[in-house]
């Protein structure tokens, strides 16, 4: 059982009220979560964000609010979306390296006899085809969901 004041309520030197919104979210074992939240969004916003939602996702608005504050402070420009935009590319690069592979491995059974019973097995032109299309843009790709709201309007 953690006691005291929230990490928010130490952070603002203000009294923790037994029904204090950031509390179980913001533990005061956890100082720097509340903090990071804290520097990019405003506390009191925070306070507010989680008050307008419902019980049930509460933990995961204020998961997500601090991962994407500590993006936003490690990376200024680009904040999570740095992230996103890293992992597509390797997505991209990873895609091409494969159909590359599977082209080589594919032309090695053409050249080796032994493999002329599996000849019919494959293509390569379906190999050429599992290229991902060239995008200048490595976010041209991604999709926001549509289903999610933003909470910060
Ligand atoms: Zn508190």
């Amino acid at each position: 059982m953690i006691y005291g004041r929230c990490a928010a309520c130490k952070n603002q030197r203000r009294r923790c009220p037994p029904d204090c919104i950031f509390f179980p979210y913001f533990p005061p074992n956890d100082s720097q979560r509340f903090a990071f939240v804290h520097r990019i969004y405003g506390g009191s916003n925070v306070g507010k964000k989680l008050q307008q939602l419902p019980h049930y996702v509460r933990e995961e608005a204020a998961n997500n609010l601090y991962l994407e504050a500590k993006c936003r402070i490690q990376d200024p420009v680009y904040g999570c979306v740095g992230i996103i935009s890293k992992l597509y590319q390797q997505i991209h690069d990873t895609q091409i390296e494969l159909a590359k592979i599977q082209t080589q491995i594919a032309f090695h059974k053409l050249q080796n006899p032994q493999f002329q019973a599996e000849k019919s097995n494959f293509n390569v032109e379906s190999n050429l085809n599992s290229l991902p299309p060239q995008s200048n843009n490595s976010m041209g790709q991604f999709q926001w969901p549509s289903q999610a709201t933003n909470w910060f309007n």
